[in-house]
């Protein structure tokens, strides 16, 4: 192995084994996952689809590319799956330029209140490209009012609703979505990045049913390689392929589509199902926990992999304890809160999500000693290098495979 790569990736090995991953959008792929993404059909050009591509020699990858649309189309229900896009950016891009225009106007969450750069952000292509209409989450609730948001869309007229987020950890009501998409005539457009392992393990309200068109990352809660889907009902599949390839991007990472197929296998099983019960029970106490100690959780609960933190009950920023956190090995993300008088770049929340210390095994027990840690340091209760320690040993209990 190259030895400067190799030294680098030593001490990446000892930090993700040392450290807790509490970042929301985190994994850790199987060695199944990760042994597809790392052969040989990297080495392959395959411009096209299974059956059409632009090169010789593609048999193989033809193979690889119908077994993961054929598997992500039974792990989800959908009618036509686009493998391709190299991840959830990319994914969403392919949708918009396959469907809308400039004029089209798109309704969605802000980036602030819990949505994605690419849900309309001004310093991102979406924003620029197209006309966003945002809708809010309630000031009271924390969460989307359905009622609003149907009479909000009633006097916008969109061509599309955008639902999914990145920070939201209620529960969405797809099929309320449905009603009102149906109801002011308009396609409902699902981003499920985030949720893609619950609702694929039936833990979420399925939106793969209700929507025109589904988008998704594979490796958040969903586990697998670092990339893109796209689901969708047949009268999309055409555009959609189209939009992939070759409007927006050129060769498929073969390697990542068979890593892709591995990972949605994986996803079908009755231990995934487990896996995701375990991730939504120990972010529900991690809450409930948090909350007992002071911090206020935003919309008072969880019914995902997430929860949202308010740490000013602290007189504490986000950045100031996203830092903290870190400092004992404690990984988080700042985020801002609905409604927030800060500013993004210190925002008054964490967010703290459980895909990866379940995957790690890590339980009630384990949630437990996190949660002493997280005060411990917040707080300032206790000498941040005695907790650094608590934490490299809680960690080193739930060894990760990572050779
Ligand atoms: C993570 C995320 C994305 C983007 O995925 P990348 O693979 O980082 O491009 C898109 N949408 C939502 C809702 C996300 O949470």
């Amino acid at each position: 192995m190259d030895r400067e790569f190799e030294n680098i990736l030593i001490k990446e090995i000892v930090r993700q084994n040392e450290s807790i991953v509490l970042i929301a959008s985190e994994n850790y792929a199987s060695k199944s996952v990760r042994t597809a993404q790392g052969s040989i059909f990297t080495n392959k050009y395959a411009e096209g689809y299974p059956g059409k591509r632009y090169y010789g020699g593609c048999e193989y990858v033809d193979q690889i590319e119908i077994l993961a649309i054929q598997r992500a189309k039974d792990l989800f229900g959908a009618e036509h799956v686009n493998v391709q896009p190299h991840s959830g950016a990319q994914a969403n891009m392919a949708v918009y330029s396959a469907l809308f225009d400039s004029k089209s106007v798109i309704m969605s969450l802000p980036l602030d209140q819990g949505g994605h750069l690419t849900h309309g952000s001004k310093v991102n292509f979406s924003g620029n490209l197209y006309n966003f209409e945002f809708y809010n989450v309630d000031r009271e609730t924390e969460q989307i009012d359905y009622e609003a948001l149907e009479k909000h869309a009633q006097t916008v007229n969109p061509q599309a609703i955008l639902s999914g987020f990145t920070a939201y950890p209620r529960e969405i009501d797809f099929e309320r979505i449905k009603s009102i998409c149906k109801k002011i005539d308009c396609m409902m457009i699902v981003d499920m990045a985030h949720i893609s392992g619950l609702v694929a393990a039936k833990l979420h309200s399925d939106c793969v049913k209700y929507a025109d068109v589904v988008t998704s990352t594979t490796h958040k809660t969903l586990r697998g390689p670092r990339g893109g889907i796209i689901l969708s009902k047949n009268i999309y599949a055409k555009s959609i392929d189209k939009a992939v390839f070759p409007n927006i991007q050129g060769g498929p990472m073969m390697h990542t589509i068979g890593a892709k197929a591995v990972a949605f296998a994986e996803a079908s099983t009755n231990e995934f199902v487990n896996y995701q019960k375990l991730v939504i029970s120990n972010a529900k106490l991690l809450g409930k926990l948090l909350s007992a100690e002071g911090l206020r959780i935003v919309t008072g609960d969880t019914d995902t992999h997430m929860i949202l933190v308010d740490v000013t009950p602290f007189n504490l920023t986000g950045k100031i304890a996203e830092e903290k956190l870190a400092e004992v090995g404690l990984i988080v993300n700042r985020n801002t809160i609905p409604y927030d008088s800060n500013p993004p770049r210190v925002a008054s929340g964490i967010r703290i999500g459980t895909p990866a210390i379940s995957t790690r095994g890590m339980n009630a027990e384990a949630i437990s000693i996190i949660v002493d840690c997280i005060i411990g340091i917040l707080k300032e209760k206790e000498e941040s290098k005695l907790i650094k320690n608590k934490v490299k040993e809680l960690a080193n209990k739930f060894p990760i495979d990572l050779k």
